[in-house]
């Protein structure tokens, strides 16, 4: 599969009052065509800046590193070469569908607002279009809501509209920025269903931006775990679930619920100590404070991301010690 978008050591870097917080700190991250990534992480893990970064809408100075989308380094384009890009090949879907939808307009109206600035619509093929992709989303009686304004529909009803939106240009890329988190779980399902069937149906790329590890089993292929505005693990999805390698990710496991077996004591496990905050990060290994494996090393020295197995990357000091303890057996026999 061709690589359709390849993040190279990407640095984010945003200036404050209280110093320089690196909120996305070399970050490398490929998505091929047709290809579900999720970014997993807990909340100021940096994934959100990765994305907006993409976008050319982050707040922040990007400092290092190259975005190449489809042959074109996004970083260089003019304002107005990336406007095109926007909506037309990569659109971005968000948690809370009310910030991004207008009040003021209908439904139709947003999406073939769309339509005709992207695709150059007439204004009549646009309204029907409209409704066509509303009725793809699975919304019933489109013709009746095209007609009516956000505030009037369901939460689950609004990411529909969204994913409506943003599907309506047929973007090669959708990034979802925790799409689902605000809707209840069997809405959530419905919505990630449909995620699914949009990408199969058109071969969409789409980077998953979740902090829930269900929401990644349930839709990619492959995953990268952020930790402190670091990649701090990936790979294919099966591994990652089956044989997670970072301390990070481990405690991320342990920590869903669904995955404890309910015969035994059902007390969830959570990984001790706080989420960073970007800008107090020191030297070594950022998610030393929290790990219970951590060693003098961690604190002092950042761990390189090494393959430790075909396709798996992690970071961290332990697979270090590992290859040395093999080693050394190598050498005593
Ligand atoms: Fe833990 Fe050290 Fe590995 Fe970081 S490098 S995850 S502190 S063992
Ligand atoms: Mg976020």
């Amino acid at each position: 599969m061709e690589n359709l978008l390849e993040i190279k050591n990407l640095k984010t870097y945003f200036y404050s009052e209280n110093g320089v917080v690196p909120a996305v700190d070399g970050v490398s991250i490929t998505i091929k065509k047709g290809e579900t990534l999720g970014i997993v992480g807990e909340s100021g893990s940096g994934k959100s800046v990765t994305a907006l970064t993409a976008m050319r809408l982050t707040p922040g100075k990007v400092v290092e590193g190259s975005i190449n989308f489809n042959g074109k380094d996004l970083l260089t384009l003019s304002d107005e070469a990336m406007r095109k890009i926007r909506g037309k090949e990569i659109a971005m879907i968000f948690q809370e569908p009310m910030t991004s939808l207008n009040p003021v307009f209908t439904i139709g109206n947003q999406i073939a607002e769309a339509l005709k600035t992207h695709m150059n619509f007439t204004k009549t093929k646009a309204n029907e279009r409209a409704i066509e992709l509303l009725e793809l989303v699975g919304i019933p009686r489109p013709e009746r809501i095209v007609k009516e304004y956000p505030h009037q529909l369901s939460g689950g009803m609004r990411q529909r509209v969204m994913i409506a939106m943003a599907m309506a240009c047929n973007p090669s890329l959708l990034i979802a920025d925790e799409p689902t988190t605000a809707l209840d779980v069997t809405i959530q399902a419905q919505i990630l269903d449909l995620m699914r069937d949009l990408k199969k149906e058109h071969n969409t790329s789409i980077l998953m931006i979740t902090h829930d590890l269900g929401v990644v089993a349930e839709t990619c292929d492959r995953v990268c775990v952020m930790y402190g505005g670091k990649v701090v693990e990936e790979s294919d999805v099966h591994e990652i679930f089956n044989n997670p390698k970072h301390p990070y990710t481990q405690g991320l496991l342990k920590s869903i619920p669904s995955l404890i077996d309910s015969e035994e004591e059902t007390r969830l496990y959570s990984i001790e100590g706080n989420v960073p905050i970007p800008g107090t990060l020191r030297g070594g290994c950022h998610f030393a404070p929290r790990c219970e494996f951590a060693m003098n090393i961690c604190h002092t020295e950042v761990p390189s991301y090494k393959e430790v197995a075909t396709g798996h990357f992690s970071r961290c000091w332990l697979h270090e010690v590992e290859d040395e303890e093999v080693q050394n057996e190598a050498n005593i026999s």
